[in-house]
């Protein structure tokens, strides 16, 4: 990493020593936090003298990301985003329009060590862990992306990486992402997910934090989860489960189960009914989605009459639960996709 200062993320009265030191009054401070939070870079803000843009410039680093390419998908309105981090590393974002506005899902970290089957972020393993400012600016970025058609209102931490394995630095981006001053994005818009780190959730229902906690579940029983999920021989579904239980208790709030419904596999409808009893009574919703064909995986999708049966079958036992509505399919919109593609030349200009 740079060993310039990175403002963005930065508290104000730690700018404000900042600026003193570079001999300029503590309100100049007010004014670039205002800029950094629009992810204004320093040669724009326009209410700052030239000679302090210059200095700020070489001495410091305003956004520590920026946009590399971004891919429109030519079927809707989602658009992808590569984003190159300052040392090199990349990362993908995607946005997406919804009728209640625009949504965003970031990376937590470059890669990811979980090793799930089904997903490519996890295909090279993980580079590092994110850092809060990074997170917050993927979110400005794709702000400024949209200008004038709009900004983003809700967020979804379900790009590569596994958020509570980055925990600090997630908690952090998620109180600077809602605090007054800075975006003030409702945590209720914001969606978490883990593969189920136990302690970690524990941990994350004592933070009084009211976002949405998606839990990727994708499979009925420890013998599946296993088969797909290396997390599974760390963390049984029955410890799963009464971590889910007591967040819940704890929180008040409704989790998300996610799971992918892959060809024969976790996708009959005897796994339905087992999904059904271990999911029952509980304040949860389900989430099933069709898996995204990765071509270094040899998993093939669930065919669409057993997702229909899957959630008929959800559906009459009273578990509530939706399809989730592909997006972007063109553009590589499952996790990772697009970064292994940049990784082996496949999508460079
Ligand atoms: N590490 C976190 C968040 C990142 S993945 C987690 O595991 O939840 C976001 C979601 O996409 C997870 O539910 C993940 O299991 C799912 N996912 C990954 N690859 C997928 C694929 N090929 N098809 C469908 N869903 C996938």
């Amino acid at each position: 990493m740079s060993e310039k200062h990175v403002l963005l993320g930065m508290e104000l009265p730690e700018l404000k020593a900042l600026l003193t030191q570079l001999g300029q009054p503590a309100f100049r401070a007010g004014q670039v936090m205002a800029w950094l939070q629009k992810g204004v870079p320093f040669e724009e803000m326009s209410n700052l003298p030239k000679a302090l843009r210059e200095t700020l410039r070489e001495t410091c680093i305003d956004l520590p990301m920026n946009i590399h390419q971004a891919f429109p998908s030519s079927k809707d309105d989602t658009v992808k985003f590569l984003f190159s981090c300052i040392d090199g590393n990349m990362i993908e974002g995607v946005l997406m329009h919804y009728h209640y506005g625009y949504s965003l899902c970031i990376s937590t970290q470059v890669g990811c060590k979980m090793g799930c089957a089904f997903c490519a972020s996890t295909l090279n393993g993980c580079v590092r862990s994110l850092t809060s400012a990074e997170m917050l600016s993927q979110v400005l970025l794709a702000n400024r992306f949209l200008g004038e058609r709009g900004h983003v209102g809700h967020i979804v931490l379900m790009g590569s990486g596994e958020p509570l394995d980055n925990y600090d630095h997630t908690v952090d981006f998620l109180r600077k992402v809602n605090a007054e001053d800075g975006l003030n994005i409702s945590l209720r818009n914001i969606s978490v997910s883990t593969c189920g780190l136990v302690p970690q959730m524990n941990r994350l229902a004592e933070e009084g934090l009211p976002i949405t906690l998606s839990i990727s579940l994708h499979a009925p029983n420890d013998r599946i989860r296993r088969q797909i999920m290396p997390i599974a021989n760390t963390y049984p579904i029955d410890q799963l489960m009464t971590a889910v239980r007591a967040y819940v208790q704890k929180t008040g709030r409704r989790v998300v189960f996610e799971y992918a419904l892959i060809d024969q596999l976790n996708s009959r409808p005897e796994h339905a009914r087992e999904l059904a009893s271990l999911v029952g009574g509980m304040q949860c919703h389900v989430n099933l989605i069709p898996l995204n064909h990765v071509d270094e995986r040899s998993l093939r999708p669930a065919t669409p009459q057993a997702v229909q049966q899957f959630l008929k079958t959800l559906e009459e036992r009273h578990v509530s639960a939706t399809v989730r509505r592909e997006m972007g399919s063109d553009i590589g919109g499952a996790c990772g996709q697009l970064r292994r593609r940049v990784l082996s030349g496949e999508a460079e200009e």
